[in-house]
């Protein structure tokens, strides 16, 4: 394949992934824009295994399909609900990818220090000596190829340091929050004393090895030095960061892994890679600004780690009241006898795989000329349009399936508000407590509504750990029970 193709091959990956992201923008085109996403990466992998500048290309073919398989294998296996790990682990490999590739164009830098003269045992002295000449003309011929100077040299250098910082950063950082959504490590943010002064002056020592680096034309010591302090920050930037706050730090590791993979395109020179990434870096940069507004934190203070957790003082521990019981039957009764119902689902509706029954209640309160809308919290669930997932999933018709924006001001007007495994995205201590540690953040106003029903399975928290009024008011009654079996039930007394 000549080079004027492989760059054609390029623009169309690339035009393609930008429709992608357009269609993966509205559910309605969102299969064509996965569809589209995955054409562009199979046109950018075959003119990438058939540049004429690729070598190895048994040694790629054969990661590929270990990849591959190991790939598939994964995304067969995978519950919905665990997509956000598996998304914050698949991260983690881009921020290696561009630590290996960094370090790969620093050793093609100084080619003669990676140059292997093979000696066998036993061989004379002509051979040895025809061994140590031939590697001699490599590294000179390789050297050659390389030599870069002046104003392009500190360039290059600089892309190889930043690309080996923003990829161990993402290494760590992802590791760190594919390990809190598994619950492997404690979703608590860890509040090391000075910790702001900490990532500071990894950044300010950082810079220092940067220039240190740049005039020494590369040393070694620098880049490990400062590969290291990326590891501990990317550690520490992750760990610092509280529950209520793990939607946006996964979509920031998205757009961190997207830079990742741009300073890796412009360390091997290849423009795609560095199209791609800056669409990854920027479309998630998008994303966690938009999850900010809708969780109330700002932006600067979720990537410095965990500052919007300061003021934080109430667990919500404190008595709360009574709550009231009730059973399916009655919730049903109640249902025949709404005008108006909002579901508003959340992560239990995704653990029970209650979105069938979820589905089937709804057509048949709609027969019956019952209005049933579902009121969708922007990060309700694991990961964002978690929930419009699940009910395209059971064919739940989209135009009633609205956004928390567009519903907020109904609630009042509504006859029942069926709340099925949500919690912190229905908590009104985010509004009425402001020593809560979901304080500020907006969330479903289901309180106004003349009835609530909670679907829950005990009293327990949600993922924030902070107890929730909105079980113990005057117009709220719990249905205890895994929500499946409980839909279930209210479905069959229908
Ligand atoms: P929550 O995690 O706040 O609450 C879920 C509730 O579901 C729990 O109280 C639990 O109570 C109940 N539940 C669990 N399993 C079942 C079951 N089988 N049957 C019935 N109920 C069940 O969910 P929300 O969706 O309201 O809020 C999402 C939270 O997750 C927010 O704090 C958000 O910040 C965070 N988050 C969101 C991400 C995103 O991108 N969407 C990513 C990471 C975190 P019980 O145990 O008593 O049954």
């Amino acid at each position: 394949m000549s080079h004027g193709l492989v760059t054609a091959a390029y623009i169309i990956s690339a035009l393609c992934f930008i429709l992608s992201l357009a269609g993966l923008s509205k559910q309605e085109t969102a299969k064509q824009g996965n569809y589209l996403g995955v054409t562009g990466m199979a046109i950018a992998l075959i003119a990438t295994i058939l540049n004429p500048e690729t070598s190895g290309v048994t040694w790629i073919i054969l990661a590929m399909v270990i990849g591959g398989a190991i790939g598939v294998r994964l995304a067969l296996r995978v519950e919905m609900t665990q997509m956000p790990e598996l998304v914050a682990i698949l991260h983690s490999f881009v921020g290696l990818a561009a630590v290996l590739v960094g370090f790969n164009s620093l050793i093609d830098l100084h080619p003669e220090a990676a140059t292997n003269v093979v000696v066998t045992a036993g061989a004379d002295l002509e051979t040895t000596l025809e061994a140590v000449k031939e590697a001699y003309s490599e590294a000179a011929a390789a050297a050659s190829q390389h030599a870069l100077t002046g104003a392009m040299l500190n360039i290059h250098l600089v892309e190889i340091f930043l690309g080996i910082f923003i990829g161990a950063v993402t290494f760590t950082g992802s590791i760190v929050a594919f390990g809190k959504l598994r619950g492997v490590i404690s979703s608590k943010p860890l509040m090391l004393p000075q910790r702001h002064k900490l990532n500071l002056l990894a950044v300010v020592v950082s810079f220092i090895l940067l220039l240190y680096f740049v005039n020494t034309a590369g040393s070694t010591i620098a880049v490990i030095v400062m590969t290291l302090i990326a590891l501990a920050f990317g550690w520490h930037l992750v760990a610092s960061i509280g529950g209520a706050d793990m939607p946006v730090v996964v979509s920031m590791l998205n757009s961190y892994s997207g830079w990742a993979a741009a300073a890796a395109g412009f360390m091997l020179s290849n423009d795609l890679l560095i199209v791609t990434g800056a669409l990854v870096g920027s479309s998630g940069a998008i994303l966690s600004y938009i999850m900010c507004k809708a969780m109330n934190r700002s932006f600067i203070s979720v990537i410095a780690g965990g500052f919007g957790t300061d003021g934080a003082v109430s667990t919500g521990d404190e008595e709360m009241g009574e709550y009231r019981e009730t059973t399916a039957e009655e919730v049903a009764d109640m249902l025949k006898n709404s005008s108006s119902v909002i579901i508003t689902p959340g992560y239990g509706m995704a653990v029970a795989q209650a979105q069938y029954p979820v589905a089937e209640i709804t057509s048949k309160l709609r027969a019956a000329g019952v209005e049933v809308r579902f009121g969708i919290h922007p990060v309700a669930g694991r990961l964002p349009g978690h929930m419009n997932v699940l009910l395209a999933e059971a064919k739940v018709p989209y135009d009633i399936v609205l956004e928390m924006d567009e519903i907020n001001d109904d609630f009042e007007s509504t006859d029942t508000v069926l709340v099925i495994g949500a919690n912190d995205t229905v908590n009104p201590a985010a509004s009425e407590d402001p020593g809560s540690p979901i304080a500020g953040m907006p969330v479903l106003e289901v309180w106004k509504a003349s009835n609530v029903i909670a679907f829950k399975r005990s009293m327990n928290t949600g993922y924030a750990g902070v107890q929730n009024p909105l079980f113990f008011k005057e117009n709220t009654q719990m249905l205890f029970g895994d929500a499946k079996d409980s839909v279930t039930a209210i479905l069959n007394a229908l």
